[in-house]
This record gives C-alpha cells, sequence and structure tokens, in this order.
C-alpha cells in the first residue's frame, strides 16, 4: 500500500506542480503583464487549466483515492496519510463530477460577464450586466445540482467556499450578528463627529509607501525570502508554492490606509500560507482550511492587530520615518482613532469592521433569493438599495456605487461573500483565545514583538493546513465551535471606547 501511495503522491505532484505555474502566471497576469499579452496568457492559462483538469480527474487517481483511502484512516485520523486522503478525496469527488464540456462553458461564460461587468460598471448601468449574471445564476444552478443534487443549492455551492457551512447556520448567525451590530452602529452615528481620520488624508508619496508596507509585513513575519510584494489595483494573495507566496497592494496618494491595510490583511492570509509544514508541499494538504478560515487571518492583522491602540504605538515612528514631518504632531492616539473611523459607507471594501458585515450580510441575502428564485435578476437593483437603506441609512445614486460594485458574481462565484463574515467571527474568537495563552499581547504589539502571535496562531492553525475542515480545526485549536457572541463584544468594547457611548 506505500508504494500505491507513493503512485498517488507522484501523480498528484504533477498537478500542483501545473497549479504552481498557472499561479506564477495568473501573479504576472495582474501585476506585471503588458496589456497586450492579454490574449496570449488567456491562452496559456486556459491550456494549463484544462491540461491540470484532465489529469487530476485521471480514472488512475480515482482507483487509487478508492483503493487507498481505508488503509490510510486505519493509521490514524490525524496522520499524514489519512489527512492526505482526506483531502484529495474532497477535491477529486467535486473536481470529477463537473464534465470538461460543463466547466469550459462556464468558464467562458465567466469571461463574458467579467466584460459586461466592466462595461456595465464603467457606464453605471445595470441594464448591461444583467443578461450575464442571469447566466451566472442559471449556470451556478447546474453546477450545484452536479456538486450535490439532494442539497438545497445555496448549501451545495458554499460547501465549495466552505466546506460543512450551510445556509440554515449562516441565517441565524447574520440574524444575530445584524442585532448585536445595529445599536452600535447607531450610537455611532449619533457621535459621528467624534473621531477624525484627516491624519491619513492628504498627499503621501506611493512608493514610499510601499517601502512602508515593505517594512510592516516585514516585521509582522511575511519572509521576502519566500516571498514577494508587489503593487496591483486590486489586492490579492496567491502561491506557487509553500515557499513562494505573492502578494499585493495598491497605493493611493490621497488616502494612506488603501495601502497600509491592504498589505497588512493581504500579508495575514501570506502568513497562513507560509506556515504550512514543509512536507506539505505539492500535497493537498498545503494552504488553509477554507476561505472562511483563510480571513479570519487575514482580518486578525488588518483588524484585531493592525487597528490597535498598541499598534498605533508602535507604528508612529514608521510613519513618521517614511513621510518626514507629515506625522509630527501626532500623537498614538490620533493614529489609532484615525485607523479607527466608523461611518455607514456604499463601499463595502472601503468599510470600517463595525459595518462591513453589513455589506455582506445585504450580499448573502440577494444571492440566496436569486438562487432560491424569490427575487428576480431584474429586480434585484431595488432589492440592493431598499436594503442599503435599511442596513446604513444610506442608498447609492447610481448601479455603479450599488450592486455593480464588486466583481465576484461576474466571476461565477455565488456563496462566497459569507466567508467574510465567517473570518471577521473567527478572528475575535482566536484573539479571545490568544490572551488566554499569551497574557498581555498588547504589550507585545507595542513593542513591536509580532511572533509570538505568529507562533501562536501557527501552531494552533497554520501548521495543519488543509488537513481538517475549518469547524474541526477552529474546534481543537480553541475548544469552541464558530460563534457570534465574541466579535459582537469585541466590536461594542473597542467603539464604546472610542466613541464615548
Ligand atoms: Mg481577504
Amino acid at each position: 500500500m506505500e508504494k500505491k501511495f507513493s503512485q498517488l503522491r507522484r501523480k498528484y505532484e504533477e498537478v500542483a506542480a501545473l497549479g504552481s505555474a498557472a499561479s506564477v502566471l495568473g501573479w504576472d497576469q495582474r501585476v506585471y503583464m503588458p496589456p497586450k499579452g492579454a490574449e496570449a496568457r488567456g491562452r496559456a492559462l486556459a491550456a494549463l487549466e484544462e491540461t491540470l483538469h484532465v489529469k487530476f480527474t485521471a480514472p488512475e487517481t480515482g482507483a487509487l483515492i478508492a483503493e487507498l483511502y481505508d488503509w490510510a484512516q486505519a493509521r490514524g485520523g490525524d496522520s499524514f496519510e489519512a489527512a492526505y486522503l482526506r483531502a484529495l478525496k474532497r477535491d477529486y469527488d467535486k473536481a470529477v463530477k463537473l464534465p470538461a464540456a460543463f466547466v469550459s462553458e462556464f468558464s467562458l461564460a465567466c469571461t463574458a460577464a467579467y466584460e459586461a461587468w466592466h462595461k456595465a460598471k464603467q457606464a453605471s448601468d445595470f441594464s448591461v450586466f444583467a443578461p450575464h449574471l442571469e447566466k451566472m445564476l442559471q449556470l451556478n444552478l447546474r453546477k450545484a445540482a452536479i456538486l450535490d443534487p439532494k442539497a438545497a443549492p445555496y448549501d451545495a455551492l458554499l460547501d465549495i467556499y466552505e466546506p460543512g457551512m450551510t445556509r440554515a447556520r449562516l441565517d441565524a448567525i447574520f440574524a444575530e450578528l445584524l442585532a448585536g451590530l445595529k445599536p452600535v452602529i447607531k450610537a455611532i452615528a449619533a457621535k459621528s463627529g467624534k473621531v477624525s481620520d484627516a491624519p491619513f488624508r492628504g498627499d503621501f508619496d506611493p512608493a514610499a509607501q510601499l517601502r512602508l508596507a515593505d517594512e510592516l509585513v516585514k516585521a509582522l513575519g511575511f519572509d521576502f525570502d519566500r516571498g514577494r510584494q508587489d503593487r496591483s489595483p486590486h489586492p490579492f494573495t496567491t502561491g506557487g508554492s509553500i515557499n513562494d507566496i505573492r502578494i499585493t497592494t495598491r497605493a493611493h496618494a490621497d488616502w494612506l490606509p488603501a495601502c497600509v491595510y491592504a498589505s497588512i490583511h493581504e500579508c495575514g492570509h501570506a502568513l497562513y500560507e507560509l506556515g504550512s509544514p514543509q512536507d506539505f508541499e505539492f500535497t493537498p494538504l498545503a494552504g488553509g482550511a477554507s476561505l472562511g478560515m483563510h480571513e479570519s487571518q487575514s482580518r486578525f492583522w488588518e483588524n484585531v492587530v493592525g487597528r490597535s491602540r498598541p499598534f498605533a504605538a508602535w507604528a508612529l515612528p514608521l510613519y513618521r520615518k517614511h513621510f518626514p514631518g507629515k506625522f509630527d504632531n501626532l500623537t498614538p492616539e490620533d493614529l489609532y482613532r484615525a485607523a479607527n473611523k466608523s461611518a455607514p459607507s456604499l463601499v463595502r471594501v472601503e468599510a470600517d469592521e463595525v459595518t462591513y458585515n453589513l455589506h455582506i450580510a445585504l450580499r448573502y441575502e440577494i444571492e440566496t433569493m436569486l438562487l432560491d428564485g424569490s427575487l428576480k435578476v431584474k429586480d434585484a437593483p431595488a432589492m440592493w438599495n431598499s436594503r442599503m437603506k435599511d442596513y446604513l441609512g444610506i442608498a447609492p445614486a447610481n448601479d455603479a456605487e450599488g450592486i455593480l460594485q464588486d466583481v465576484h458574481w461576474s466571476q461565477g462565484t455565488l456563496g462566497y461573500f459569507p466567508t467574510y463574515t465567517l473570518g471577521n467571527l473567527a478572528a475575535a474568537q482566536l484573539f479571545n483565545a490568544m490572551k488566554r495563552d499569551l497574557g498581555d499581547t498588547d504589550a507585545l504589539v507595542a513593542r513591536g514583538e509580532f511572533a509570538p502571535l505568529l507562533a501562536w496562531l501557527g501552531g494552533k492553525i497554520h501548521v495543519h493546513g488543509r488537513k481538517y475542515l475549518p469547524e474541526e480545526l477552529l474546534q481543537r485549536a480553541i475548544g469552541e465551535k464558530l460563534s457570534v457572541g465574541p466579535f459582537v463584544d469585541y466590536i461594542k468594547a473597542k467603539y464604546s471606547e472610542i466613541y464615548g457611548f
């Protein structure tokens, strides 16, 4: 059996190697590729991905999985072999169900939908995107039926991004979360003049911003021998290997947090990837347990650490160093408050940590209604606008700053948005557990000693890669199920102190 396992591993290594190449080409496409290279790159990536899909779904692989599965589990559920087979079987079973013709139809429809979304957003005209959203909806309904004909479509799709999660649980999570956050948002609105983000507005040299971003992520533990940081319009993290993780950030001359916090956020994703054990390289165990668990890491560093009072105290000298004169008269407290201004806004990616999850709730509700047929595509913009008014008291003036703002639906991903909220919830739970273990994390952060925090996350979360499903991983790490209370408590405590209510 050991021999057969080696055979399976060699087969998977070829797939992983192709995936690694595709990932670096995809990174280049979004960071350095000249615009006219787009067509050739699209063809190269499509060819690679098709080869990868064919190789991955080869019947011999399925036969080896079937033969080895029980043998591997018998070695103990936590063993490398057992986890390897579990992770591979999950991926294989999903991939093999999707016929190549469907995968290709889906991919072509996404390309067309992305083009249409881009045009629609520029013209702020939902009608340009509407037929493509309808197509995405129908394709996702088909995909859901292929993947799990017994499940409700939303559950089948959600399982791709957050294995084990269900719509029933999400409904309860969002209900509790909204009930907890709405009074906080109201209380902040009554004191809206109390916090100024003026220190972050002005004219900041983009090159200096990137130097600051490099210094920040290096301090957090990002290893530049095993990764890079570059600039791209939409920040992201990708990787060709456990030892080659790429992050990007952006730089807006007039708004410093766009660079700083995107950089810290993506660094959080990267630290998770870089934390996989070396023997997970080119195995299905490398990476993160789910998108939600991944987001718990990015949001932990971005918000729980990066927007904390001790972080402001530690970071102020760096701001002064990279922007001489601009921060001289500011105190750490000014910086802390500037980083935590909360106000209803129309755009999710610019939302503060209090209002952010209401943006997600709105998208989740629209996705579920579209998929269960209770909302028609043509009525989606009106639903968007009325929910915005209901949740945040503001309404978009047009579709570009409303329903057309996010790229996700044009890329065929429905059922993905809730993972952002799940990450925020888990980050608060992890922080509480970390403080129980490490004691005064504020003192560590104020001194710029981030290594103990990273080591704690590494030992509890990163070291397991994709060995366990997200909820099992959380249970093992901190002995808790995912819950809403710790996040709401964290928000209430932090913002009642900042705003004085
Ligand atoms: Mg993220």
